[in-house]
């Protein structure tokens, strides 16, 4: 298998003046699901989509209703998902980001709301009277023996109505669609319920002329659920307003160049090649270059970097980015989606959509649990009837209470609200979760294996010194630059982008290299005017037989200064060493005594040369080192601790480093937002600071236990309340209330992650 980095992690060229990142993701398919309400459903939808022909895997997220398809080599299309989606009994469409851009999001949610505000208010308008019949009915009787039938006959029409109403109506409709499709869900537990309890009343009413509180329950249920909805979807909507707080980044409005002057329109109406103007304080809400004026502008959304960057004609601004100071026109190269907060806002969104383990065995549990419940309703209606003396209106009344409150529909909320909570205020703190999963590893890692360059250093070295090699009087210190230089041109590590920017800082012109080839973790070859250049580490030299006797007590010199040395052949001879030396991090040493407090082991994995890497780890407090490693040992130190049974966390910068932080428990980089669509890693961090590995430990180790909080209060609470349905105490009304506040306490307490 092809593992190098350059396969893994394409590389971009252009670090300074961000570009917008290459498309990704693009293979997979997003659809809106409506219809779901419950952990069973997500179990059903996601089985239907895994079982198209051509779906590699299906992923479905109750919270934020969208179902995430990876296809085998675009090998099925949207109807044919849609169709499948159908087919089991709820409805699909397909999902447009841009919808989300211009506050679609906002817009659906708040439609949903209203409407589940009107199915409650006509549920109350419909039940008081039932509830004020029902209670009032001994007063009306007066004392008489025979109670008159009308109250109830009046609560059975009412009743009726209810169960037509936009209350009752879908969730009949869904109990019937789950039934024909064979499958469980919520809506089917709540349909027979109701339904038992409404066919009974009328049983009583017309054929045994028993008094019945029947219509009561029925009454009663449907409220409790229809509040419990409401309340659920108002709280799902502060959830999502954390994303909405990305989005809202964005601004709705831009001012667009036309031919009467500058206009406001919405930016949905904003097209590629368009003119925009932005001034002072205004937020870009589109990728484009600038065409008139000059501006400063403030990217730290996007790249953690504070300082403002002066930007003039022909540079590059991207959406999100604030103009701190000036005035410019943009011509739009990149709007909505596609921009770069755009990409930011999809790849949180895709973490938000991916499952955590412990969600996957939720859903599978809830798939199952249904029919498991039906189960036992009819042996609990059976049982009483055959070994105690109920009347079969008691018996149905507590297989009612059975039904009601075993409900799974908190358990496909368990997991998916804490991680939206939890992915977005991550979010609006720079640290982008890419997968869930990865957040949920990172409460349990054993090690932490950081990479040198560009993670515990600043990534910016500087080249501070340059020996020639005494022997050869032809070369000059400019000659050595030049020709390392020249031959980095086209490399992306720090030390190459060092060695040309000293080049050019002493005014030196550099060649085009004939050919160029780059061997990550040792350095580069090139052909420059016909001769054989190598420049790199003494491993990289001497691994293509170069003689460094003269060389090594040099390179010692540099490694003992703190510097990392890279080294200069020409012609398969020696003739400079460079020295190049880089910052340590702010706070990097406290942050990882704060780690080791933790209990978690840390250590440093570079491919600079041993001297330096001890230097450098003496100041960190890291103790145990390893150097001199290609991209490929890394990988193996990561796999051979995994094999140890340690959990391990990769710290690198995303440069050289993608198989290591492809394999380790979680990937962690720290690089600018818009590369967080191509990096390996689970999550990247915008602001370059160890302590926010921090953040991510406490965040991951604060959702975990939510989630288990919250999987408790959706599953073992509604397991253990079944007996006492069972036994009459709880009776159905009961039960509805407490199977509303489990799906509201599960969401509210993932609301908690917030602060
Ligand atoms: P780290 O593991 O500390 O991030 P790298 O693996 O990126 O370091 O690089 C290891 C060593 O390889 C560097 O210290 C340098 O000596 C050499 N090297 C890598 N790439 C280049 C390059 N483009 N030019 C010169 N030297 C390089
Ligand atoms: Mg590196």
């Amino acid at each position: 298998m092809d593992n190098s980095p350059s396969r893994l992690f394409p590389q971009s060229e252009t670090p300074n003046k961000l570009a917008p990142p290459p498309p990704t993701n693009l293979d997979t398919i997003r659809l809106r699901i409506e219809g779901m309400t419950c952990g069973s459903c997500v179990s059903h939808v996601e089985n239907a989509l895994s079982k198209v022909p051509g779906v590699a895997a299906a992923q479905v997220n109750l919270t934020t209703e969208i179902a995430t398809v990876t296809p085998v080599e675009s090998g099925v299309t949207k109807q044919q998902l849609i169709e499948a989606v159908r087919r089991v009994g709820y409805d699909a469409e397909t999902f447009r980001q841009g919808d989300r851009i211009a506050s679609g999001l906002q817009h659906t949610q708040q439609s949903t709301l209203r409407q589940q505000r009107q199915a409650l208010g006509q549920a109350i308008g419909l039940a008081v009277p039932i509830f004020a019949l029902h209670w009032l009915a001994p007063i009306l009787q007066g004392g008489h023996q025979d109670s008159p039938i009308w109250p109830v006959v009046v609560q059975a029409i009412l009743c009726l109505l209810l169960l037509a109403s936009p209350a009752g109506a879908p969730i009949l409709a869904g109990g019937f669609r789950a039934l024909v499709a064979r499958r469980g869900n919520m809506d089917l537990l709540i349909s027979l319920g109701v339904t038992a309890a409404v066919l009974s009343g009328l049983w009583q009413l017309f054929i045994a002329h028993a008094p019945t509180m029947h219509f009561n329950t029925a009454a009663m249920i449907l409220t409790f659920i229809n509040i419990g909805r409401y309340l659920e979807i108002r709280a799902k909507h502060s959830a999502a307003s954390s994303i909405s707080a990305l989005v809202q980044r964005i601004p709705l409005t831009a001012l667009r160049i036309e031919d009467d002057g500058p206009q406001e329109v919405r930016i949905e109406r904003i097209h590629i090649g368009d003119h925009i103007r932005a001034a002072q304080d205004t937020i870009i809400a589109i990728d484009g270059q600038i065409i008139e004026g000059q501006c400063s502008v403030d990217e730290s959304v996007l790249t953690g970097e504070s300082a403002l960057k002066p930007l003039e004609i022909g540079d590059n601004v991207l959406a999100g980015s604030r103009i701190a100071e000036g005035l410019v026109t943009i011509q739009a190269t990149h709007v909505g989606a596609d921009s770069a907060m755009g990409r930011i806002i999809r790849a949180v969104e895709d973490a938000q959509a991916g499952k955590t383990k412990m969600q996957r065995i939720a859903d599978q549990v809830a798939g199952v649990f249904v029919p498991i419940v039906i189960a036992i309703a009819l042996l609990t209606i059976v049982g009483l009837l055959l070994i105690t003396d109920a009347t079969l209106g008691t018996a149905i009344n507590r297989a009612v209470a059975v039904l009601v409150i075993a409900c799974p529909c908190a358990m496909g909320l368990a997991t998916p609200t804490a991680i939206m909570v939890a992915t977005s205020s991550a979010a609006l703190r720079g640290i982008l979760v890419r997968d869930a999963a990865g957040l949920e590893r990172a409460a349990k890692l054993d090690c932490i294996l950081f990479d040198k360059t560009g993670t515990l250093t600043v990534g910016q070295p500087a080249v501070t010194h340059i020996d020639v090699l005494h022997d050869d009087a032809t070369f000059t210190e400019n000659d050595v630059l030049t020709f390392a230089a020249a031959a980095n041109q086209y490399a992306q590590h720090p030390i190459a982008k060092a060695l040309v920017a000293e080049a050019k800082k002493r005014n030196l012109s550099l060649a085009d290299p004939e050919t160029f080839s780059s061997t990550p973790g040792r350095g580069v070859s090139a052909k420059l005017d016909s001769q054989h250049i190598l420049v790199g580490s003494a491993r990289f030299l001497a691994d293509n037989h170069i003689d460094l006797t003269a060389a090594l007590p040099l390179v010692e010199a540099r490694a003992a200064a703190g510097q990392t040395a890279v080294l200069l052949a020409v012609e398969n001879r020696c003739v400079g060493v460079i020295g190049l030396s880089d910052k340590i991090v702010n706070g990097a040493a406290a942050a990882i005594a704060a780690i080791h407090k933790r209990g978690i082991t840390t250590a440093m994995l570079t491919g600079d040369n041993a001297s330096n890497a001890k230097a450098i780890a003496l100041q960190l407090g890291i103790t145990d080192v390893i150097s001199e490693m290609t991209p490929t040992d890394k990988l193996d130190e990561v796999r051979r601790r995994q094999e140890n049974g340690l959990r391990v966390g990769f710290v690198g910068d995303g440069i050289n480093d993608a198989p290591a932080l492809t394999a380790a428990h979680v990937g962690l980089t720290f690089a600018s937002a818009t590369d967080i669509a191509a990096s390996a890693a689970d999550i990247t961090i915008v602001h370059h600071d160890i302590g926010n590995i921090q953040c991510v430990i406490d965040l991951s180790q604060r959702s975990v236990r939510i989630i288990k909080q919250n999987l408790f209060w959706a599953f073992f609470y509604n397991l253990l309340a079944i007996p006492l349905a069972v036994l009459g105490i709880i009776p159905p009304g009961l039960a509805a209330i407490a199977m509303m506040c489990s799906s509201i306490s599960v969401v509210l307490n993932s609301l908690r992650l917030r602060s």
